[in-house]
């Protein structure tokens, strides 16, 4: 952090600054010229708020060096991540697949999706109970009815299960029964929640928000990993942009550059980025070569009747059919399906 001091700022004015810097627990580096005069902050800034310096009257501009995230900063960890699911890990050499309906609907409906996600490799089995919808008057989800479904697939197939959490006082609810907490795209920046899944330890899988920035995933992350819980995978899915055609534009340059600016796994969900079925094939083929950790689909056994996200799922079938070209993709990057 660099403190550009106003030219009418007295020498106690900048004692009183280097005082503020000396609390924080860094140290100053003071550079005086013709027109200006500035004191570089040294030490870990990451935790004070710039706020104390930007209300000091002797301070003319406040200038960055380093990015406001700590934890999920490569810089201080340039090793990849590999968050442990089960005996399964996502992130590292692995690509990560997780698969299953956008909605829990019924027994013979996830059972059956399961198995055939499950047959074709998939890892983890994805499925939400509690959905949060645009309309109050769309299927909200079959609650925790759902959970108790998903956990009968999980008996039946091994697949862990992924789902989407929205309120706090699910978390123990979530913890027991669910191997990956989702955090949707319309709660990243719910921070009570991102508070308390930091208390726990289970992995996180955290969804861009539609019309966040990169920098603002990652002090979301930032929220879950200062409390304690290191466990988390991000997940590009789509941003607004002016494009009405699909659904929201996959921001693929999101993954080098998260990969750049953090040591976190990156997944990508090409089911809610295009709201298409037929576009989930190439965007997913584009995800990996663009060096995603896995991918989060959306598979139907009966996409036309689909309670939620039709659209976008495509068939088990053709689910098998991307699963056998993944592989061949997979090995040409070097990694492991
Ligand atoms: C989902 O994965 O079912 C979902 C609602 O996704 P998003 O939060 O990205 O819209
Ligand atoms: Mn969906």
């Amino acid at each position: 952090m660099i403190l550009v001091m106003k030219n009418t700022a007295s020498q106690e004015d900048v004692n009183q600054v280097k005082k503020m810097i000396r609390e924080k627990g860094c140290t100053e580096h003071e550079s005086i010229g013709l027109n200006y005069h500035i004191i570089g902050v040294v030490g870990d800034t990451s935790e004070i708020d710039e706020g104390i310096f930007q209300r000091n009257d002797a301070v003319d501009k406040v200038l960055h060096v380093q990015e406001p995230y700590k934890k999920s900063n490569r810089m201080f960890h340039p090793e990849n991540t590999e968050v442990k699911v089960g005996n399964q890990s996502i992130g590292g050499k692995k690509l990560s697949i997780i698969a299953g309906p956008c909605s829990v609907e019924s027994e013979d409906q996830i059972l059956s999706i399961a198995k055939s996600v499950k047959e074709s490799g998939a890892g983890f089995l994805r499925g939400g109970a509690f959905k949060p919808r645009t309309s109050p008057y769309s299927f909200q989800g079959l609650e925790l009815d759902g959970l108790e479904l998903l956990k009968k697939a999980k008996a039946k197939t091994g697949l862990p299960i992924v789902s989407e959490i929205m309120s706090t006082d699910l978390i123990e609810e979530f913890v027991e029964n669910v191997d990956v907490i989702q955090v949707g795209a319309r709660n990243m920046q719910n921070f009570d929640l991102l508070k308390e899944l930091g208390k726990t330890n289970k992995p996180i899988l955290l969804k861009r928000g539609m019309s966040a920035t990169i920098e603002e995933l990652l002090m979301s992350a930032e929220y879950i990993m200062s409390g304690g819980n290191e466990n988390v995978i991000l997940c590009e899915r789509g941003i607004r942009t002016f494009e009405k055609y699909t659904r929201n534009t996959l921001d693929l340059s999101a993954i080098p550059a998260i990969k750049k600016l953090s040591h976190l796994p990156v997944i990508v969900d090409p089911s809610h980025s295009t709201g298409l079925w037929w576009m989930v094939e190439p965007l997913t083929k584009a995800a990996v070569v663009a060096g995603a950790d896995g991918l989060i689909i959306e598979v139907h056994n009966d996409p036309k009747n689909a309670l939620c996200d039709g659209n976008q799922s495509v068939k088990p079938d053709r689910f098998n059919n991307l699963m056998d070209k993944l592989k061949v993709l997979a090995q040409i990057e070097g990694r492991e399906i």
